[in-house]
């Protein structure tokens, strides 16, 4: 398969989970993960419709996505990497949502920086819901309390929660872990699923799957 079938294969399998799961058709975004692949790869992507993609380092989608983003109004860019505060601005600059809140210091930086550049740019606040020592997230017990800081003290549009389930383990438990903490927190949206288990989480109430490999290839 070339790239624009494979990327059709996604649609109609996420189409497929929506309908086995009873919801509705077109309630899941494909987020198409295109990092370590070229703005020549993505482009392809983009002339297959494909119009909200996530990247998961500043500096790399900087090299890439300003010119798109100038050639493709409509394009959406979601950074779902681990984010340092001296990138806030340019992460800001660059991207529509920022899905990897995780901790107060970063949170204050993006505020500011949506302040400052006025820049309506949306969060997510990525959670560790593995607890596992080497990820990124905040952590479960914590997440309802860090939302409300976010959303009420510091401003930010929160628009859900993003997990990435131990690799090791079935993800399950960890989609609907993540489910019932946005519950919690009054925020609608779970980013949840990658190319090996966006069927899964589906089902658990994923509003986006962030599908990288299955679309462009191994990395
Ligand atoms: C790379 C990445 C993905 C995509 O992973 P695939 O297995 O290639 O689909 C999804 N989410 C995050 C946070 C990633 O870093």
């Amino acid at each position: 398969m070339d790239l624009p079938e494979r990327l059709n294969d996604i649609r109609d399998r996420i189409t497929h989970a929506e309908k086995e799961a009873g919801r509705e058709d077109g309630s899941v975004t494909l987020v198409a993960v295109s990092k370590t692949f070229g703005a020549d790869v993505a482009g392809q992507a983009i002339d297959a419709g494909q119009r909200v993609f996530g990247e998961n380092r500043v500096q790399e989608a900087q090299g890439k996505w300003p010119a798109l983003k100038q050639a493709f109004p409509d394009l959406e860019l979601h950074l779902i990497g681990p984010l340092q505060s001296n990138k806030a601005a340019d992460a800001v600059a660059l991207f529509d949502v920022v899905e990897t809140i995780d901790r107060e210091k970063i949170a204050r930086a993006i505020a500011a920086e949506i302040t400052q550049q006025n820049r309506p740019v949306r969060v997510y606040v990525q959670v560790n819901t593995g607890l596992e020592p080497q990820k990124a997230g905040i952590a479960p017990d914590d997440t309802v309390a860090f939302v409300a800081l976010c959303r009420d003290e510091l401003g930010l549009t929160v628009e859900g929660l993003m997990c990435i389930p131990p690799a090791d383990e079935n993800p399950g438990p960890h989609f609907a872990l993540l489910r019932k903490l946005a519950a919690e927190s009054g925020v609608e949206k779970l980013s949840m699923g990658m190319s090996g288990d966006f069927e899964t989480a589906i089902p658990f109430g994923a509003t986006s799957v962030r599908v990288g490999s299955a679309i462009f290839g191994q990395r």
